[in-house]
């Protein structure tokens, strides 16, 4: 260990506390990686600050001896977003994990960013709430406003963005604001809450944030539908979204997912591509929804119609659904996982399905096609040997391919995972005209380039 090295570690105690900042080894490791397939970096030390007067003083240190600073949340992220790919310091919201206010009569609560969404549901149903975001991990909240997160409900209630109401950022300088408030709406100004939303750490670090929840609906109906081809599942998605009804959740599994889902868990489902579906309301209103529905999936070429309303029935429906990536994980040992994630307009989604399919057919790279078909976002679950090059090329074709694909047709190339390093490459050729701006604003935040290194802007 160098003096450098030790006197990091020193500095950061000083400012926090002699437990909360470490080398150990295995911490160390631990605070290297995301559940990407990108190389692993070593941070020089983890923290665990516990306020963000802490992180202030350990923004402003870091500024002034040019020290990267990477917030590490829960490091699900898929795109090598929390790797701090230039050392420095990781900094782990784990201590900062409290619930500070429910109000409940505003629908509104401030967690810190450590708490994460089954936490904060769990914290919430007390009070008949509940916070509707739910990527497939158990994600903290700071994570998940960092990368502008969504999932299976975000056809009904929204992405990261349409919840965030307000954030206390820690600026690279140490300076503490607030973006926004408490009020439903606000025309005051350019709105930075949207800006810091989904800035991966590259632009402040929050140490609290406002988010809107809901009213838990009074009665759940979940649905597994099955097509015989992908394209008619598609087509007859975006029926259900044209017909008006409130669907809350509109998720489309091709057959080798069912096949995996069937070979990893207990389930014996047809292995055709499959819609599952999630009506929220009361009793009355999802059973006319789901049979109107289920008669629209009908004249789309829907085969076998299955609905489960009792919880435990539709914990399980979901779990599959939920559980595919690691059924693939585990149907292909050793195997690394590279995620597509395009979004597109709905009218070019079957299309591009078809087409992720056919390439990763005639490359003869494995793996799931799968999506939130009610926002046009899927993912392409590229399956290949890390030690073995043709392999990671051949994935790295396939994402590309399916990319530029999705970008001919007005979508882009990450609907919610994030750009982080593995989407980098593509932001220039989405967005030639702003990225100058992007990186005038992050320039004007972080002079110094301290925050997140070699993420988004490289
Ligand atoms: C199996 C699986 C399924 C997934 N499904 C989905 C899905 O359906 N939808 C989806 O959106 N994502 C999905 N993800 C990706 C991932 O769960 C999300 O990106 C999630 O929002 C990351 O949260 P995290 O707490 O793990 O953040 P991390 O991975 O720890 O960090 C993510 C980014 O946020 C930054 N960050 C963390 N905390 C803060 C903070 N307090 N202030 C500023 N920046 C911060 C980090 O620096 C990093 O850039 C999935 C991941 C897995 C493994």
């Amino acid at each position: 260990m160098n003096t450098l090295h030790t006197d990091l570690l020193l500095e950061m105690k000083k400012r926090t506390s002699e437990k909360r900042a470490t080398q150990n080894t295995t911490i160390l490791q631990q605070h290297s990686c995301d559940e990407s397939y990108h190389t692993p970096v070593l941070p020089d030390v983890v923290v665990y600050p516990s306020s963000a007067e802490e992180i202030s003083s350990i923004l402003s240190f870091a500024t002034e001896h040019q020290i990267p600073v990477v917030p590490f949340g829960a490091g699900s992220s898929l795109e090598g977003h929390c790797i701090p790919v230039r050392g420095g310091i990781s900094l782990n919201f784990q201590e900062m994990n409290h619930i500070l206010e429910i109000r409940a009569d505003d629908f509104l609560v401030k967690v810190q960013p450590g708490v994460t969404r089954t936490q904060l549901n769990l914290a919430l149903k007390k009070y008949g709430l509940f916070f509707p975001v739910d990527p497939g991990a158990d994600a903290t909240i700071g994570g998940m406003a960092a990368t502008n997160a969504s999932g299976t409900t975000s056809v009904k209630y929204g992405i990261m963005r349409d919840q965030v109401r307000n954030l206390q950022v820690v600026l690279a300088d140490g300076t503490i604001i607030q973006t926004g408030g408490l009020a439903a709406k606000s025309s005051a100004g350019y709105h930075l809450t949207s800006l810091f939303v989904g800035s991966e750490g590259t632009l402040g670090v929050f140490t609290e944030i406002t988010l809107k929840v809901y009213g838990i609906p009074e009665s759940l109906l979940a649905a597994r539908c099955t097509f015989p081809t992908v394209q008619s599942a598609v087509h007859a998605a975006s029926a259900v979204l044209s017909s008006g009804t409130g669907i809350a959740r509109l998720e489309l599994v091709d057959e080798r997912s069912i096949v995996q889902v069937n070979k990893n868990s207990d389930t014996s489902y047809t292995e055709l591509p499959t819609l599952f579906l999630e009506f929220h309301g009361n009793p009355a209103s999802v059973t006319y929804e789901a049979s109107l529905t289920q008669e629209l999936l009908e004249s789309y070429g829907g085969l076998e119609w299955v609905e489960e309303r009792d919880s435990k029935a539709r914990a399980k429906l979901w779990e599959a659904r939920h559980h595919l990536a690691y059924a693939f994980k585990h149907g292909y040992p050793g195997k690394s996982m590279m995620f597509t994630d395009v979004c597109l307009p709905l009218s070019e989604l079957s299309g591009a399905i078809v087409h992720a399919r056919e390439t990763m057919d005639a490359l003869g790279v494995p793996g799931a096609v799968l999506g939130h078909v009610g926002d046009g976002n899927f993912h392409a679950i590229l399956m290949y040997d890390p030690s073995i090059d043709a392999e990671k090329e051949k994935a790295d074709i396939v994402n590309a391919s399916i990319v530029e694909y999705a970008l001919k047709k007005g979508g882009t190339c990450t609907g919610e995972h994030g750009i982080g390093i593995g989407k980098a490459k593509y932001l220039a050729s989405e967005h030639a005209d702003t990225l100058p701006i992007m990186a005038g604003i992050k320039k004007q935040l972080d002079p110094n380039g301290i925050l997140n290194p070699g993420k988004i802007i490289l």
